[in-house]
């Protein structure tokens, strides 16, 4: 399962920044998935509290925003959402498309104690 390796890099991050803090108690993560990232919510939720049974972040809420999937045409710079994975500029039909958000997952905040 592709969410159960993303929960556990996921955890090392989280670990280091624990550290680096000095905290002890971790009690909520709060994400930013893209659209384009292929992970779901549900399934990367499960993993996580399965992969922090029995650690120092065990209890730790998970919360996620799914970032819609957003691309730049870079022949009319017109900016857009890209629905259906359609890469294409509604504007000038090119397909030179940048996509500028929805493609990673990143960590916003965290709560810890
Ligand atoms: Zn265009």
């Amino acid at each position: 399962m592709h969410e159960m390796s993303i929960a556990q890099s996921l955890i090392d991050i989280l670990q280091e920044e624990m550290t680096r803090h000095n905290a002890t108690v971790l009690k909520t993560v709060r994400l930013r998935i893209g659209e384009l990232s292929a992970i779901v919510p549900d399934s990367l939720s499960f993993c996580f509290e399965i992969a922090i049974k029995d650690t120092n972040m065990e209890g730790a809420r998970l919360n996620m925003d799914v970032i819609p999937l957003r691309g730049a045409c870079r022949d009319c710079q017109n900016e857009f959402d890209i629905k259906d994975y359609a890469f294409e500029c509604p504007q000038c039909q090119g397909t030179n498309i940048d996509t500028i958000s929805g493609q990673d997952l990143s960590i916003v905040e965290m709560e810890v104690e």
